[in-house]
């Protein structure tokens, strides 16, 4: 059994956490939030009171919090997880932020001798509560080592993309194409709907032909062929444009950073910070095919 400080306890880190208690952990968490805490008491983990009591005895300390500056201010700042934490402990954060964060976190915690590892994750808060995320691991071979155990009682898939800010790297290119391929999906069924097209009939072809995506098979935008879509839901629950919009605009931070020209992913961020503005940030993004039908 190891002790896990467990920073961060939302909608993803609650279950996360709930996980490793399941598999026999224990779990020290730490949250601003009283209410986050609460079923994560009730699932038989320790409530910390401040963030360096959960992670001052820690065997391994998991991070999972909104943006890069929630990150670097728990790790970097003066009373930190990294003056707290022991000496051999294993630090992991599964936030999804930008790189520079990631690289930074990793540079001062390897100053000090620690293991770090950015390893966030796809799967949503339903992979959160299955165990069933995907984590997608930047740092060395032996924190990668290190972590998988523990990871692996969170999730089914554990990679190792590459070295320090590589997860982070991994997660924003994978999401910029979802987003990408979920636009081209929603204007092929607006443009068949226009030609007088049954969607189904398209979808039948489309899945069976070079269009065949996971934004068409698993998520498609209208209801009727796949029915577990959140299209089928009057687009609640799934994936929100919020957390989508979020995920692109690290993309371009990325892209501008790194000279690399995503032409698809600039004018995907726009049509998705135009569908937020419209009041559909809490809408799952396939919801997207509303805008572009002009509705
Ligand atoms: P959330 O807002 O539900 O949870 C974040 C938690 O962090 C909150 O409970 C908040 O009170 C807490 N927090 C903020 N600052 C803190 C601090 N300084 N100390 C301690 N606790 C603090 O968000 P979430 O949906 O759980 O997402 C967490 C991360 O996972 C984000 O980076 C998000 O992009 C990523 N992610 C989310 C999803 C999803 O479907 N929700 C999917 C993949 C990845």
């Amino acid at each position: 059994m190891s002790r896990i400080g467990f920073i961060g306890v939302g909608n993803m880190g609650g279950p996360m956490a709930r996980n490793l208690l399941k598999a026999q952990e224990q779990v020290h968490a730490f949250d601003v939030s009283p209410a986050a805490l609460k079923p994560v008491g009730e699932a038989g983990g320790r409530i910390a009171a401040t963030a360096l009591d959960a992670v001052k005895d820690a065997d391994i300390v998991v991070t999972m919090l909104p943006a890069g500056s929630h990150v670097r201010s728990v790790y970097l700042e003066d009373t930190s997880i990294l003056t707290a934490a022991k000496k051999d402990a294993l630090l992991i954060d599964c936030s999804t932020i930008d790189i520079d964060s990631a690289r930074a976190v990793h540079t001062a915690a390897e100053k000090v001798g620690f293991d770090f590892l950015d390893a966030p994750v796809s799967g949503g808060v339903g992979g959160a509560e299955a165990g069933t995320l995907a984590f997608m691991c930047g740092g060395s071979e032996k924190a990668f080592a290190r972590a998988k155990p523990v990871l692996e009682k969170m999730g089914k898939r554990i990679v190792h993309a590459g070295g320090p800010g590589a997860g982070q790297a991994a997660k924003i290119c994978n999401n910029m194409l979802l987003a990408i391929s979920m636009i081209g999906t929603c204007e092929a069924f607006v443009l068949g709907e226009k030609l007088g097209l049954e969607p189904q009939k398209l979808f039948d072809i489309m899945s069976a032909a070079s269009g065949q995506c996971w934004s068409l098979t698993t998520y498609c935008p209208v209801p009727g062929p796949v029915p577990t879509a959140p299209s089928n839901r009057n687009y609640q629950g799934g994936f929100a444009t919020n957390l989508m919009l979020k995920d692109l605009k690290l993309s371009q931070a990325a892209s501008q950073g790194a000279g690399a020209a995503t032409p698809l992913g600039a004018e995907t961020t726009q049509l998705y910070a135009l569908f937020a503005a419209q009041g559909e940030g809490a809408t799952d993004f396939s919801g997207i095919i509303k805008m572009l039908r002009g509705e």
